[in-house]
């Protein structure tokens, strides 16, 4: 079963007022298809329509048509509250801002999004430090963000995303706020995540960023001009 299953996928967004009305076509006929345990980077020029693609892949949008199913899931029809249960249950995200909470620690940080699981306190924080552990932060577990590197926020933040088990890590823009040096140590990071059978997507603007995952899909004017088929 595909990760992500997208067939004529259009997007639409209507703004203006009764007697006039804009409409931008954010994405138009978009065919997608990525397997498990591949590392995907979405590219494409500023408007192109990668946020967009971004957002219904991650349930935080939804096509105005066409079809899409995560992990065998068609989403149409399905209401708010199905579609953040689906989105908690199966999508990682990390985003270019971190937003850790700034008076948790990391080790707090991490095992914050277990508490809608229902999962005891212990058990929470067993997890949130095998999490930290995994992405090299084993060190590190009572440092405040504000005690941490650029590049160890980004790895807390990678490591809350990958505590819930997602059937999916949507990275977007992982390194735009990170220097080189902090930046390859992410691109690592997820080499090693990919190594280990994650399924990765990230958008990003930046060709040697990439250039490091296994397929390039490149929207242009909010279509697929290349790679949307595995
Ligand atoms: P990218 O992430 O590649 O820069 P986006 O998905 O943000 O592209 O945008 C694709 C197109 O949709 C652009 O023309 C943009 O202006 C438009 N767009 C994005 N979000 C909205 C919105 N909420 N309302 C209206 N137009 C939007
Ligand atoms: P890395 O390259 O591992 O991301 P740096 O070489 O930038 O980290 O920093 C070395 C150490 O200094 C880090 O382990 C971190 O604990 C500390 N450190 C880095 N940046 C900051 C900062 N802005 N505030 C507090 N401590 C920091």
């Amino acid at each position: 079963t595909p990760v992500v299953e997208m067939r004529g996928v259009t997007k639409v967004y209507r703004s203006g007022s009764s007697t006039r009305t804009v409409e931008v076509h954010a994405l138009s006929g978009v065919d997608l298809v990525i397997y498990p345990g591949e590392y995907v980077a979405l590219m494409g020029p500023s408007g192109s329509g990668k946020s967009t693609l971004m957002h219904i892949i991650g349930l935080l949008d939804s096509p105005t048509e066409g079809q899409y199913s995560l992990g065998g899931e068609p989403v149409r029809g399905l209401g708010e509250a199905q579609l953040a249960r689906i989105r908690n249950q199966r999508v990682g995200f990390v985003f270019q801002a971190f937003f850790l909470l700034p008076r948790l620690t990391a080790l707090h940080n991490v095992a914050l999004p277990l508490v809608y699981r229902g999962l005891p306190a212990a058990e929470r924080l067993k997890r949130a430090r095998k999490a930290l552990e995994s992405v090299g932060l084993g060190d590190r577990l009572d440092h405040l963000p504000s005690e941490l590197s650029g590049g160890q926020k980004q790895r807390v933040a990678i490591a809350r995303a990958l505590v819930q088990e997602p059937d999916l890590l949507l990275a977007d823009e992982p390194t735009g706020n990170l220097d080189s040096k902090s930046s390859d140590e992410i691109m690592e990071l997820f080499d090693a995540l990919h190594r280990q059978g994650k399924t990765i997507v990230m958008v990003t603007h930046e060709p040697d960023v990439g250039a490091r995952a296994k397929r390039i899909v490149r929207l242009r004017d909010g279509k697929v001009a290349d790679g949307g088929m595995a």
